[in-house]
């Protein structure tokens, strides 16, 4: 009889019916969001509503290329060290030097002063001379420290070695007065508004075109979206 009671009570309720149904509905659809955002990650891959733009970013490769491959990194960073050590070379061979892919770097600043000054030489250096944007860059993370990179190396006098280097035909005062001039200041801005855009939480990100790699270091998700993305 109490069973009896309960349906009767329940069953007799229209507005109460309403509500269970529409937080069935609720949960059904979250439950359906979740499978969705799983089947993502599965292939290691998440879409986003649109590509970064790389205006004003260093690019290398073919311009006429229908893939743009964009890295959000940060001089300091040992992942994104790592990153270009490891699946760089493979990417350039792959997909750079094949001209089916561009690829541009973008600024990110997760690791404070350094950071920045990091990013503000490679601005400076792009302006100045873009063909020796990405020896700079190189030899850049090659100068970070393989273990104990949180001690201090990224300093200008550092910058200075490596620009002597790299770039030879900007002289010492020149590289420090782009260092500290503000178009290397507002280029590095740029870079913070779009890791803002696109809520970077963590370095290296790869996005291929529209697609965000989760796993940087795979590189079957990137091979995966590039392929994809090279699909007529
Ligand atoms: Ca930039």
């Amino acid at each position: 009889m109490a069973a009896s009671r309960n349906r009767g009570n329940t069953g007799g309720n229209p507005r109460i019916m309403v509500a269970v149904t529409a937080a069935v509905i609720i949960v059904l659809v979250g439950l359906f969001l979740l499978n969705q955002a799983a089947s993502k990650k599965d292939d290691g891959m998440k879409l986003l509503d649109d590509a970064p733009s790389t205006a004003s970013q260093p690019m290398m490769g073919s311009g006429e290329a229908g893939v743009t491959i964009v890295e959000f990194g940060d001089y300091k960073c040992p992942s994104c060290k790592a990153w270009t050590e490891r699946v760089w070379p493979q990417l350039k061979q792959d997909y750079i030097d094949s001209g089916k892919a561009n690829f541009a770097y973008i600024n990110v600043e997760f690791h404070g002063e350094e950071s920045t000054l990091g990013a503000k030489a490679g601005e400076a250096v792009y302006q100045a001379y873009p063909d020796r944007f990405w020896d700079f860059h190189k030899a850049l993370f090659d100068a970070q420290p393989g273990a104990d990179h949180n001690s201090l190396w990224l300093t200008e006098e550092k910058l200075l070695d490596i620009a002597a280097e790299t770039v030879p035909e900007m002289d010492k005062d020149a590289f420090l007065s782009a260092l500290n001039g503000d178009s290397a200041a507002s280029m590095a801005e740029l870079d913070r508004i779009l890791v803002r855009q696109y809520g970077v939480k963590a370095t290296p990100t790869i996005m291929v075109n529209h697609i965000e790699i989760q796993d940087p270091f795979d590189y079957e998700a990137i091979r995966s979206a590039i392929e994809g993305e090279l699909q007529p």
